[in-house]
This record gives C-alpha cells, sequence and structure tokens, in this order.
C-alpha cells in the first residue's frame, strides 16, 4: 500500500491510483483542468463562433420533422439543454429518455414537465427490466467497478438508432466539462466497449440480451459514415453558472431539485453514494467538489468538512438499500458478499481496447488517453 496523499489545492487524493502531484503538492487533475478554465476565459469569443455555426449548420435541416436529438434523465445539465436547444438555439429537438426502471418519481416528474413546457416531442426507450437486471448483477457479481456501463452503453446505442430511424444527423450531448471536468480515468470504464460487457454478462449473467440497446464500435462508425451522424456537446462553448442554470430551469420549466448530482436514478445515487465508497473507495463527490474549488465556488476547508459527512442522507441510503436488493431480487446474504468480495479489473474480461490503446488509456496524461477519454465520457 503506497502513503495517503491529499492535493494541496483541490481535494483530489490517492483514491485515484494514477493520480500524481508537482513540487507544490498540487495534482495532475486541478492543474489540468484550471488550464482548461483558462483557454476556456481566453477563448470565448472563439467557442462562440464555433458553436454559432455548428448551429447554423443544424438548421439547414428543414427537411425533417427533427433536426437533432436530445438525451434527457430529468437531470440540470440535460434539462438545461433541452431548454437551450428549443428555446435559445431555435431547433428542433426530439427528446430521447432511457427507462432503465430505476428513474426516481421525480426525475419522471420533471422529464414531463419538460416536455409539456417546451412542447417537444419525447420517444421513451423502455429497456426490459428481466434483461436489464441481469445484466446489471453480472457486473455486480464480477466485481467490477463501472457498474454504469450497461445504462451508459444503451444510451448511447439508443440514441444512435433513433437519431438514424427518424433521420436526425445531430446528437446533442449533454456532457459539460465545466462541472465533470475531474474524474480520474481509474474511477469509470470504457461505456463503449462492447466486449466487455458481453464477456461479463455471459461469465455472470443469467439468460440472454434480446432487446437491450447495445452497439460495438464499428457500428458506431459506420452509421456515422453512412447517415453522417455527428455528436456535439453545446454546454462546453458556452459558460456554466450551475446556480444560475438551475433557478432558470427551476422558474422556466417547473424543475425541481434533487438532493445532490446524478440522484435522478435511485441506482446512481445508491452506486455513486453507497457502493463505491464503501467497496472501491472512491468518494465521487471528491472530484465534483475539486471542480467546484477550481471554478472558486468552493472553498477546499468547506470541500473538506462536506467530505467529513455522509454521502447522502443515512436514512435514504438504508432506504435505498433495501430497495436496492429487492428489486434485484437477491438475499441480504448475497448483497453482502458482493460487497465483501475482492475488486476486479474490467480487463480480466474481454475487450475491445487494443494493447496499445490500453496500455495508454491507463495513463490519464496521454493526449490518446483523452481520446478515449471524451469518447467514454458521452452521457
Ligand atoms: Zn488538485
Amino acid at each position: 500500500m503506497s502513503e495517503y496523499k491529499i492535493c494541496s489545492r483541490c481535494v483530489m487524493d490517492s483514491s485515484d491510483p494514477q493520480i500524481s502531484f508537482n513540487s507544490k503538492g498540487h495534482c495532475n487533475h486541478c492543474t489540468d483542468y484550471l488550464s482548461v478554465l483558462q483557454n476556456q476565459n481566453n477563448d470565448q469569443q472563439n467557442s462562440k463562433i464555433q458553436l454559432e455555426a455548428l448551429l447554423a449548420e443544424i438548421r439547414k435541416d428543414t427537411s425533417s420533422k427533427y433536426n437533432c436529438l436530445v438525451g434527457v434523465s430529468g437531470g440540470v445539465d440535460s434539462t438545461y439543454l433541452a431548454y437551450l436547444a428549443k428555446e435559445k438555439f431555435g431547433l428542433r429537438p426530439l427528446a430521447l429518455h432511457l427507462d432503465n426502471g430505476w428513474n426516481s418519481k421525480l426525475a419522471v416528474k420533471n422529464i414531463s414537465k419538460l416536455i409539456r413546457k417546451l412542447g417537444i416531442d419525447l420517444h421513451t426507450h423502455v429497456i426490459n427490466w428481466d434483461e436489464f437486471r441481469e445484466l446489471q448483477l453480472a457486473y455486480l457479481r464480477a466485481s467490477v467497478l463501472d457498474i454504469e456501463v450497461p445504462t451508459d452503453h444503451a444510451i448511447r446505442a439508443a440514441m444512435y438508432r433513433t437519431a438514424k430511424d427518424n433521420g436526425i444527423e445531430y446528437i446533442l450531448r449533454g456532457y459539460n466539462r465545466h462541472t465533470e471536468g475531474i474524474i480520474p480515468k481509474a474511477w469509470t470504464f470504457y461505456k463503449l466497449d462492447l466486449n466487455n460487457l458481453l464477456d461479463i454478462q455471459s461469465k455472470y449473467g443469467k439468460g440472454t440480451l434480446d432487446t437491450y440497446p447495445m452497439m460495438g464500435t464499428n457500428e458506431m462508425k459506420k452509421i456515422e459514415r453512412e447517415y453522417g451522424l455527428k455528436t456535439i456537446a453545446p454546454l462546453n462553448y458556452m459558460g456554466f453558472d450551475e446556480e444560475s442554470v438551475k433557478t432558470l430551469i427551476t422558474e422556466k420549466l417547473g424543475w425541481t431539485p434533487y438532493g445532490g448530482k446524478h440522484h435522478e436514478s435511485v441506482f446512481t445515487r445508491f452506486y455513486q453514494g453507497y457502493i463505491l465508497p464503501k467497496k472501491f473507495g472512491i468518494d465521487k463527490r471528491r472530484a465534483h467538489f475539486s471542480n467546484a474549488i477550481c471554478q472558486n465556488i468552493m472553498t477546499r476547508t468547506e470541500a473538506l468538512d462536506f467530505l467529513d459527512s455522509p454521502t447522502y442522507d443515512i436514512d435514504t441510503q438504508n432506504l435505498d438499500r433495501e430497495y436496492v436488493i429487492k428489486k434485484f431480487e437477491i438475499t441480504e446474504d448475497e448483497f453482502k458478499a458482493i460487497m465483501g468480495q475482492p475488486v476486479r479489473s474490467h480487463f480480466d474480461f474481454k475487450t475491445e481496447l487494443k494493447s496499445k490503446i490500453r496500455k495508454k488509456y491507463l495513463d490519464p496524461r496521454n493526449p490518446l488517453v483523452r481520446f478515449v477519454k471524451r469518447k467514454a465520457n458521452f452521457k
């Protein structure tokens, strides 16, 4: 075990095994992120022009009913993006929601309000719950880190398929480097790795995946090539102040806030607030708070105080734990066994990542890694 170390400027620490520190004790995460923010400030005018050019390109498509596809989860980023697309960018978006069975009631309410107020069409893709449960359980039993892959992979695949079926050329992505700028590579896995998913499923899942939306990298590239499908992340071109965005969507769309980031899904809340910290020693708030520190909206002392308190309300954690066990149809003992199992690497299973890329993938400072990372961060 190497010695515990924490950054002297943000709150990232050695729970990221790949973290590195300079002579001032500043870590690679805040160092990189601050330079991104700096470039962004210097480049605001340019970003505005680039975004305008992209939007003009999308508006050119007047032939089909929709000219872009927006994924909606009920969360802040995707709600704001849908609002911008319709009200500010003057686009004709189709909204897509993936229902994996874990939506909080509030998320469902937020989405239906959003759709009504904006007057846009919504396509909801409901995943077959039995298949999905087995897939998620396979990930849990395999003891690998990124149990969100089944959801994130399906979102990406469903987006591509829906865009293709509706003749839509542009996918607008809610990814936002302002609030998600710091995410250590070692805390997630490559979401598009279909080989990895299928291998985990075949070794630890029951039944087959007959309707679950999945798509290999080659099929995605083929759709991009043949249909000219492009993905853009407009929020990356703009300033983003989370508090004022929340106020705006609350006022304009009747949006109701959740307790924490990504708490629109009960599973995500439980995964990030319970499974990740207890089993993998990862507290994702560290990354969110470090972002906030770099943006001067939180002090390091405040962040450290927050980190000392529970990831979220303990009573809700206990209720979620009970709910998750029941919904997975497993026993208390099996859940305990899953939590106590030694952690395994995703690389213990088949992977699409070629050995050369794979080696670089593990070094967070390599430019190639960032390329893979950008793709992997799709939400
Ligand atoms: Zn740092």
